[in-house]
């Protein structure tokens, strides 16, 4: 489960979010792509290419767009503390 304390700075306001590579509890992205590649409406990268939420989703098929990218997170780094 992605770790609400380690947030990457980037993300937008709102409830999803992607945590910091820094995250001491291993859960932090690693840059792999796969959620900004597949979902770029809700997820990009940052200067590092680790992801932030740029936009959060709004209706059901958005949540599910970014709900079947914290599922295919390596790292459980997508979180959703709504
Ligand atoms: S899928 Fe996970 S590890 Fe990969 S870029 Fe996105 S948040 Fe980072």
């Amino acid at each position: 489960m992605a770790n609400p304390k380690a947030k990457n700075a980037k993300n937008v306001e709102g409830s999803w979010f992607c945590t910091s590579p820094d995250d001491d509890g291993g859960e932090g992205c690693i840059a792999c792509n796969v959620c900004y590649s597949n979902a770029p409406d809700f997820f990009a990268e940052d200067g590092d290419g680790n992801a932030y939420v740029h936009k959060q989703p709004e209706s059901a098929a958005d949540i599910q767009a970014c709900q079947e990218q914290m599922d295919a997170c390596p790292v459980s780094s997508i979180g959703n503390d709504g």
